[in-house]
């Protein structure tokens, strides 16, 4: 059962000595009671405390990391069911399926193909995260071929290993150790020849059964084998049987505090029809999913995927922004037309679309309001004319221009008189108010 700030308190030094970093021991306490920090952050408590405060302040849904380096990608920890409750924690890993019987070629086209997936939207950094290398061939030295290969061309992807034969992949974990691959292919017969492989090479492990029952048991199973880092798969694939093990196993981890469910789920889309593996694969992201496994990533597919997952995995409580910044487009010169919006996701995207549209070489200038929109931000005080001749004033925008013009959005027309004042020399000219009319207006400023 998991304890209060108030219980874990009383278990501390109570020195306030802060080299946990928290400024006394009760600050610590709660952030430990909310999940917020490891026991281990405090250097003074017993092992024994140690041992209490650890099982009881672990987060509902384990937590460790798919792969290594800086594209890791950190799985569980999740602490709602629902996001508006408070907010999901770490978004589900994208990863693609390579058979080791696909031919060199093939393998390391998708590898590198995968390695290259990264995009940039909203200020993240978006990509496939881990490949998925499936034993077909059922020819040991084969899969190892390809899993060295896959690690080859992607050497930072995290891997999956995917083969229930405990001597392949042994031999394929042994090549690939220092990436500490996740080990795909455990069930009640294997459990513990696997779960020796994960121990020696410190990997975590998917527990494989059919239903959430012989799930739990098995993860007890292999937790009693002394492998902590499991990763759930109930045998779901149809998007029906996703939703309801996947909820079950979250809201039995969450609610009933029942450890045997409380670990990070991987789901499996793959199909022959593209269209309808991207269905499941959204529903796979959408509940609760750590990692969705998929045959293919299409750009089509891979941006509708990305994009739903970075919407769920946002803080319903912090709009989403883009960084302040005086953004290029189109290579501008000196003479090139200066606007300005504020750092609402969607007002920059639908904005710095038009002027890409326009093909007419700018800058834009987007001022750092906390995330709201045009409106909004003027609304509350937030763009003014003083704000925003400041942000001018200090971006040193001047240096680079050879004209002193600011174009505005329209919809805040009236500032243009005050921000005409507060920025001597300039001139303000008053924008479109809607978007689409951008792509018009800048043709009309350079013909
Ligand atoms: S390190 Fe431990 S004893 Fe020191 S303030 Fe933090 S919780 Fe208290």
């Amino acid at each position: 059962m998991a304890l209060t700030g108030i219980q874990i308190f009383k278990l501390l030094p109570k020195t306030n000595c802060k080299k946990c970093g928290f400024p006394t021991c009760l600050a610590f306490a709660m952030k430990l009671a909310a999940g917020g920090v490891e026991i281990s952050a405090c250097p003074d408590v017993s092992d024994e405390t140690k041992a209490t405060l650890g099982e009881a302040s672990a987060p509902p849904i384990r937590s460790f990391a798919l792969g290594t380096g800086d594209k890791a990608v950190k799985m569980g920890a999740e602490n709602v069911m629902f996001r508006h409750d408070k907010k999901f924690v770490n978004p589900c890993a994208i990863a693609v399926n390579i058979k080791d019987d696909a031919g060199d070629d093939a393998i390391s086209a998708m590898a590198e193909a995968v390695a290259n997936s990264e995009i940039d939207r909203v200020g993240q950094k978006l990509r496939v995260d881990a490949i998925s290398i499936e034993c077909v061939s059922g020819d040991s030295a084969k899969y190892e071929a390809a899993v060295k290969l896959v690690a080859e061309k992607a050497p930072e992807t995290a891997l999956i290993l995917n083969c229930k034969d405990a001597g392949t992949i042994e031999a394929a974990v042994k090549a690939v150790a220092d990436r500490k691959p996740l080990i795909n292919g455990t069930t009640d017969g294997n459990a513990e020849a696997m779960a020796d492989i994960a121990k020696a090479n410190g990997c975590p492990i998917v527990a494989s059964a059919n239903g959430l029952d012989a799930l739990s048991a098995l993860t007890e199973k292999i937790k009693g084998f002394g492998v902590e880092d499991i990763v759930l798969d109930s045998g779901a694939r149809t998007a029906k049987d996703i939703v309801e093990h996947n909820t079950q196993a979250r809201r039995a981890a969450l609610k009933k505090s029942f450890k045997p469910l409380g670990y990070p789920v991987i789901n499996s889309a793959i199909r022959d029809d593209a269209i309808l593996e991207a269905s499941i694969a959204s529903v796979a992201i959408a509940k609760y999913a750590s990692i969705v496994v998929i045959s293919s990533i299409e750009k089509w597919k891979t941006l509708a995927l990305f994009t739903q997952r970075q919407n769920i995995y946002t803080d319903p409580q912090v709009p989403m922004q883009v960084e302040q910044n005086i953004y290029e487009m189109a290579e501008p010169t000196a003479d090139s037309p200066f606007m300005i919006t504020t750092n609402f996701s969607l007002t920059y995207f639908i904005v710095s679309g038009e002027v890409e549209n326009s093909k007419v070489p700018s800058r834009l200038a987007v001022m750092d309001c906390e995330g709201l929109s045009v409106l909004t931000a003027w609304a509350a005080g937030k763009f003014t004319a003083t704000k925003i001749a400041q942000y001018i004033k200090e971006s040193g925008i001047e240096d680079k221009l050879s004209h002193k013009e600011l174009i505005l959005p329209g919809q805040v027309a009236i500032l243009s008189g005050a921000l005409e004042d507060k920025l001597e020399g300039w001139t303000i000219t008053v924008g479109p108010r809607e978007a689409n009319a951008i792509p018009t207006f800048l043709k009309s400023k350079v013909s």
